[in-house]
């Protein structure tokens, strides 16, 4: 396993962390299988917005003697009706029972992160980011020692940046799958949350699952998006390991949270830790998203070799981040770089290869007279 710091927090998380949805309605003992499995691979950031009372205390049964190598994120808004079935509240003292509850079933006395959850909308946003509302209540977690870190998940980048821009969280939970590339504003959103020390966990990498089903066309809703519903037509297989690669790539990105139903799904995103280069290209998968916009990087690194031994992808990448927020840990990874943009001999080699028709050469030239 890879580890990445998340964000601001400085946590050490695993690359492939894991989304727990697909196991909240699996037996326990299924559950506990899972759980160790992911553990045994160095997974150590998991997601837990499931709020019912079996779920929390069969996984509160997969952490026992684990707490202290997992990090466990908790969310505030993230409840049970009455009639049994999920419900999202802003309702306080709701949401303090579901977490006090938590905290009891999953043998713990703090959560890692404390995620402010699922906002989309304004007025919604509204209700949750206030001091008299929930944001007010995880403050008050967090001074009490009950959570060391507060969250926010969202699937619409206006509502999400506000958060981001608020100060307030240190950690986003968002929507970074293959399927969104063409949505700008959302790169704007994750370079926002880079800048800011903001560490972002990637959910839906595998859109839902829906971008593993084969070559047709297929409806994404816009919470798999992270932005508007699409409809997207696939004409060639789409892989864990590419869906992975494409999350993994995104600037800011820290983490991906594929949510794993079995042992065979988390063994299919763990490929990704030992894939070779050639089985994480999603160049050719890429062209088939609709409103892919021509021109943009996606640090696929499909345009090597390069004769000046330049990785351009993690060059442009960096360039990208350092635009936001030239920080010392950019300038420290492009210092390590096998050899800088100003070795570019401009021979073009590279803008032939890309097949997204970024202007390469002139792009490693302005990263050149950054860096210099
Ligand atoms: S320039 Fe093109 S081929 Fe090279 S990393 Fe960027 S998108 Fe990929
Ligand atoms: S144009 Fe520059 S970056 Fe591109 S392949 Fe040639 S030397 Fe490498």
């Amino acid at each position: 396993m890879r580890y990445r710091t998340l964000g601001r927090t400085g946590l050490q998380v695993s690359e492939v962390s894991l989304g727990t949805e697909y196991l909240m309605d699996k037996p326990r003992d299924h559950i506990i299988t899972v759980i160790h499995a992911a553990i045994d691979a160095g997974i150590n950031y998991f997601d837990l917005f499931g709020a019912a009372p079996d779920f929390r205390d069969a996984m509160g049964a997969a952490f026992a003697g684990h707490r202290q190598h997992v990090y466990l994120a908790a969310h505030l808004g993230a409840a049970i009706g009455e009639d049994g079935q999920y419900l999202k509240t802003r309702a306080l003292k709701i949401c303090r029972t579901f977490f006090d509850d938590f905290l009891t079933r999953y043998m713990t006395d703090y959560a890692d992160v404390l995620v402010l959850h699922n906002c989309d909308r304004q007025n919604d946003f509204d209700a949750l980011f206030c001091e008299d509302g929930p944001l007010g209540l995880a403050l008050q977690l967090k001074k009490e020692g009950k959570t060391r870190f507060i969250g926010f998940s969202g699937h619409t980048v206006a509502t999400a940046l506000q958060a981001v821009e608020s100060g307030y969280i240190d950690v986003l939970m968002f929507p970074v799958n293959i399927a969104g590339n063409a949505i700008s504003d959302k790169k704007d959103l994750l370079k926002t949350c880079q800048a800011r020390g903001v560490g972002v966990v990637a959910m839906k990498p595998l859109g839902g699952g829906k971008l593993l089903q084969g070559p047709r066309t297929v409806r994404m809703a816009h919470y798999q998006m992270g932005g508007e519903a699409q409809k997207l037509t696939k004409r060639v297989p789409i892989t864990p390991v590419q869906c992975l690669h494409y999350t993994l790539s995104q600037v800011g990105v820290c983490a991906a949270i594929p949510g794993c139903a079995s042992v065979e799904e988390l063994r299919g995103v763990l490929a990704y830790m030992d894939a070779t280069e050639a089985e994480r290209d999603f160049s050719e998968v890429i062209a088939d998203c609709a409103q892919y916009v021509p021109g943009e990087c996606v640090y696929c690194n499909h345009c090597l070799p390069c004769p000046a031994q330049i990785d351009i992808g993690q060059t442009l990448r960096l360039f990208d981040m350092a635009q936001q927020d030239f920080t010392p840990a950019i300038r420290a990874a492009y210092a390590a770089m096998p050899a800088p943009a100003s070795a570019c001999i401009a021979c073009g080699a590279c803008e032939k290869r890309c097949p997204f028709g970024v202007p390469t050469v002139a792009r490693i030239a302005e990263a050149a007279a950054f860096f210099a």
